[in-house]
């Protein structure tokens, strides 16, 4: 993503700096206070009375004895299928995929279509990591697409993916050009069947893509049209909701200037639907200390060979994700239902 998806778009994608500056300065250890609550807490709890116990017994019997119907009421464990170009792609909805999978439960898993060797030019500090001559294209074609592909499961280790779905297209060259990338690089028959058979098995709620916009690379465009077409050929009772997803700076104010990408009426974004989003600066622990670009910045670090990914860490603060139009009917309200889970506490 990172050697041809930054500084798109300006705010787009950009952040205002040093907005996370406060969090890291306010760090102190957990003593004083914190030590001294929880000597309070032990000092005035004392061992309950006989009665007590007998009543909180008779208690924990009726409480058995009763019908459970919130019990018996599982939260749905959503299935979300990313659907992505290059290895390090899932990165734009890290902290999305993180929050799915440990708030939710749900089960998130990836396809990714091309080998990524092409993501060679940035590779120069990871060539003592791995050893490799990577930065060569003959050295990075043979041992690239390996590498990454254990960088990208190291850091989708992190966020919580259970699956992979490699479908090893080549990652041959920078190109604008969508056709081309159909025509050229990937053979694109391929690509839309093994999609196809891979949402039928995994019964997918959500499918994730890029925004696919005019001055992003080709074969991100190509990987959100190959998972639309997917979706498209299915039977509409089976259709996940896709959605088309892109980062935004908490500076950023103007909307999406993007509705369809020309030539392919299945790109166009309900724009009716405002985005949905997650919040990467949304406090976890204690003190509310920590937030979601944290983990974003683990996955971002796992991908060593891609070095100008490095520099998008703590760049990013929301991550929104539009409805696309060729959705079902009742698309805004599974998704609405959706991120209101994932955005209610804790
Ligand atoms: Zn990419």
């Amino acid at each position: 993503m990172s050697r041809h998806g930054s500084g798109a778009r300006g705010g787009w994608f950009e952040d205002t700096g040093d907005s996370d500056l406060p969090l890291f300065n306010d760090q102190r250890p957990l003593t004083g206070p914190f030590l001294t609550f929880f000597s309070v807490i032990s000092n005035t709890m004392r061992p309950p009375s006989l009665p007590v116990l007998r009543l909180a017994g008779c208690f924990l019997a009726l409480l058995l004895a009763t019908p459970q119907p919130i019990l018996a009421r599982q939260p749905s464990e959503p299935r979300v299928l990313l659907v992505t170009a290059h290895p390090d792609d899932d990165a734009l909805f890290a902290a999305t995929v993180y929050r799915i999978t440990h708030h939710l439960n749900g089960k998130v898993d990836l396809a990714l279509i091309t080998d990524g060797s092409g993501g060679y030019r940035y590779s120069t500090l990871a060539e003592p990591i791995y050893g490799r001559t990577l930065t060569d294209e003959a050295v990075a074609r043979q041992y690239l697409p390996a590498i990454r592909k254990q960088e990208l499961m190291a850091g989708g280790s992190i966020v919580g993916i259970r699956k992979y779905f490699f479908l090893d297209q080549p990652d041959l060259r920078y190109t604008l050009n969508v056709d081309s990338v159909f025509s050229d690089h990937w053979d694109a028959e391929f690509v839309w069947d093994r999609l196809g058979a891979i949402l039928e098995e995994g019964a997918y709620d959500f499918v994730f893509t890029f925004v696919p916009l005019p001055e992003t690379h080709g074969a991100h465009k190509g990987a959100a049209i190959s998972a639309l077409r997917a979706v498209n050929r299915m039977p509409p009772e089976n259709r996940p909701v896709v959605l088309a997803s892109f980062i935004r700076s908490a500076s950023e104010t103007t909307p999406l200037d993007f509705t369809e990408l020309p030539g392919y009426p299945l790109t166009r974004l309900n724009k009716e639907i405002e985005p949905f989003s997650f919040d990467r600066n949304r406090p976890i622990g204690i003190g509310g200390r920590l937030n979601y670009k944290i983990i974003v910045n683990w996955l971002i670090a796992e991908h060593k060979s891609q070095g100008t990914m490095q520099l998008l860490m703590n760049r990013g603060d929301e991550e929104l994700f539009w409805v696309y139009a060729m959705n079902g009917p009742d698309a805004e309200e599974k998704a609405r239902a959706f991120f209101n889970r994932l955005n209610t506490d804790p």
